[in-house]
């Protein structure tokens, strides 16, 4: 039997978690729910959920999250939907093997078709000490009121531009990316925004890899994320020195695929607060932990970017309800969730190779131990 894209590519977050935890539900997995206090765009319960498969002891652990960016969460879940519903037939995981899906990290910007959360944070942005590891960001500082405008009118548009392309032309567009991506700690009200404390999410996520990890000794992880990178291509994230034997263990796996922003190898800077950081400083120093962001090219960096800066300012400055406020959200979905299906087709052939390998590479490693 096949299925298309649409099987498994949800409309809305509502749909996507009523298709995670009815197939969850189905192969038997444990299922577990942390809700939100807040609501979703059509008044729904948010929650993150996860289904576990395994052992009660697991020896190692494969964990595969979706969803800390929100809107990006369809791939992630389309991924992780088509893996229980379909994949999980032909893959047998070994009998010291769990098995975690951690659905919807950010089922507010999920929902609302938002990259960050309820109190505008980016979540991969705020696994760090607050306000201890707060980095400073001058350079955003600076170019603050191009990047957040409070109009869209064309002068004010011309003005920013200029702005922006002068930062790019005096630095470079790489340390322009670093500057606009790699987190900021000081405007609330600004795209990649970091927070002020520990995010509910961010217990939440944190609470369920300690949980999740307590027995096992080797531990894969897999964030997925889209938005960044060639149309439709996989590029494997890791926040780690070739020095590191993660690096190592992780070219061994996934090749050319994996890029280290350490190592300036990356379609993304190197960033502050991330899951990864979060997940390395929870899990014991004894646990060989692997970690990477699957992220997913649409399209070009500097549509996606004005995408996000559109919807920062709708949110602060416009009406959601009117046609320009529709636009701008159609388009922020089209840059997370491409509608082509062809780019849907892609990434789940992609996400379920990728599943494949994760769960084999865990698997050798066992074995050889054995
Ligand atoms: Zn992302």
């Amino acid at each position: 039997m096949t299925m298309a894209p649409e099987d498994h590519f949800a409309p809305d977050y509502a749909t996507a978690r009523r298709a995670f935890l009815r197939a969850a539900e189905d192969r038997g997995a444990v299922l577990d729910s942390h809700g939100l206090s807040v609501r979703g765009a059509q008044g729904e319960e948010l929650a993150v959920d996860t289904a576990y498969l395994g052992p009660e002891q697991p020896a190692c652990v494969a964990v595969l999250s979706s969803g800390i960016h929100g809107a990006e969460g369809f791939a992630g879940s389309a991924i992780q939907h088509r893996l229980l519903a379909r994949q999980l037939d032909g893959l047998a995981l070994p009998p010291d093997m769990g098995l975690l899906l951690v659905h919807a990290l950010n089922p507010f910007g999920f929902s609302h078709t938002r990259r960050v959360n309820e109190s505008n944070v980016d979540l991969n942005r705020n696994f760090l000490a607050h306000p201890e590891q707060h980095v400073p960001n001058p350079d955003y500082d600076s170019l603050y009121d191009a990047v957040n405008p409070a109009s869209l009118d064309e002068e004010t548009e011309q003005r920013s531009n200029e702005a922006i392309l002068a930062f790019a032309r005096r630095h470079g567009f790489p340390r322009l990316q670093e500057v606009l991506s790699c987190g900021q700690y000081d405007h609330p009200e600004g795209v990649q925004y970091g927070g002020e404390r520990d995010e509910a999410s961010n217990r939440i996520l944190r609470e369920i890899a300690r949980a999740a990890t307590r027995s096992a000794r080797r531990v894969a992880w897999i964030d997925f994320h889209t938005g960044l990178g060639a149309y439709g291509e996989l590029e494997l994230i890791i926040e780690l020195p070739a020095s590191d034997p993660a690096y190592a263990r992780g070219r061994a796996w996934y090749g050319e695929a994996q890029r280290s922003t350490i190592e300036g190898e990356s379609v993304s800077a190197a960033l502050h607060g991330t899951i990864e950081q979060g997940v390395m400083e929870i899990l014991d120093d004894d646990v060989e932990l692997t970690i990477h962001a699957a992220e997913f090219g649409t399209h070009d960096t500097v549509r996606v970017f004005r995408a996000m800066r559109a919807d920062n300012w709708l949110h602060h400055h416009g009406q959601l309800e009117s046609e320009q406020g529709r636009a701008i959200k159609a388009e922020l979905l089209e840059v997370f969730r491409p509608a082509d299906p062809a780019w849907r087709g892609r990434i789940l052939a992609t996400g379920a190779g990728l599943v494949e390998t994760v769960v084999g590479a865990l698997a050798r490693v066992g074995e050889e131990e054995r």
